[in-house]
């Protein structure tokens, strides 16, 4: 998968999305990351990207021209349209559902604002997407482009490596996941719930189900919710498994 990123800033990207497994995945050539500085593409002779903003305010602008160029210098290259998404606290909240459908993409264009954001008329001519990481503000699309760009990478395949799965992390079904125990099996008088040492592993299953369920019930009311009414019977699991693990064991 390919990410291009229109940014004022793409040494940003670079340095952080080159470590660890998103580095790992550009390594194997299964994502590719394409910064292209908007800058390179102003026509103005002192190389300006912004300006102040009609009907007067505080704060600059990034203007149309050099944004346009930018995305034109992408998309010329490209052998089918890509979607564009813009990084705004103005878009729809950012969520796992909404990395699985990017994951289905092959190209994807990112728009990083700065300053006061950008000029209107050119979102309205190029953006097919608008997306928020939380309803807060920061001083550039570059991070929120980062979140993006790394939850959606995780979920194309190889890029977790071997055998590993996003399928059972958070979110994937609808819930939380359920806790997790490394080595050893005490730890400062803590242990490890007995039903993971026990070998049965369709009780793992039940216990591990129930552990999401009930996590997301207390910590996340609101997608509880929604999961009963999508799985009504998920209520009578949890009476059963209420009984099966009476002490969380
Ligand atoms: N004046 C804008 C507003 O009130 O909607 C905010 C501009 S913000 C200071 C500069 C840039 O940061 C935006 O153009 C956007 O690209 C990015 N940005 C800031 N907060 C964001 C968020 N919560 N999600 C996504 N992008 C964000």
């Amino acid at each position: 998968m390919v990410f291009h990123i229109l940014t004022l800033f793409p040494e940003m990207m670079e340095a952080a999305l080159s470590a660890s497994i998103t580095g790992r995945a550009m390594e194997k050539g299964l994502v590719q990351i394409d910064a292209v500085n908007i800058r390179d593409h102003t026509k103005s002779r002192h190389k300006k990207v912004d300006d102040y903003t009609y009907g007067g305010g505080a704060g600059m602008l990034m203007q149309a021209q050099p944004v346009y160029d930018a995305y034109l210098c992408v998309a010329q290259r490209l052998e089918k349209p890509a979607r564009v998404v813009y990084m705004t606290p103005q878009g729809s909240t950012f969520t796992q559902k909404k990395a699985e459908e990017l994951a289905a993409e092959e190209e994807l264009i990112l728009l990083c604002g700065h300053y006061e954001g950008i000029d209107e008329r050119v979102l309205e001519e190029i953006v097919t997407d608008e997306i928020s990481i939380g309803d807060y503000v920061l001083t550039g699309g570059e991070l929120p482009a980062m979140v993006v760009i790394d939850t959606v990478s995780r979920l194309i395949p190889g890029v977790l490596g071997n055998g590993v799965s996003a399928d059972t992390d958070s979110f994937m079904d609808g819930l939380l996941e359920y806790p997790q125990y490394s080595r050893p099996e005490e730890w400062r008088g803590k242990s490890v719930p007995d039903v993971l040492l026990s070998g049965d592993h369709a009780k793992v299953d039940r216990w591990r189900r129930y552990q999401s369920l009930m996590r997301t019930r207390d910590r996340r009311p609101d997608l509880y919710e929604q999961y009963l009414r999508d799985h009504p019977e998920a209520a009578d699991w949890e009476e059963k498994w209420k009984k099966e693990f009476p002490e969380n064991k």
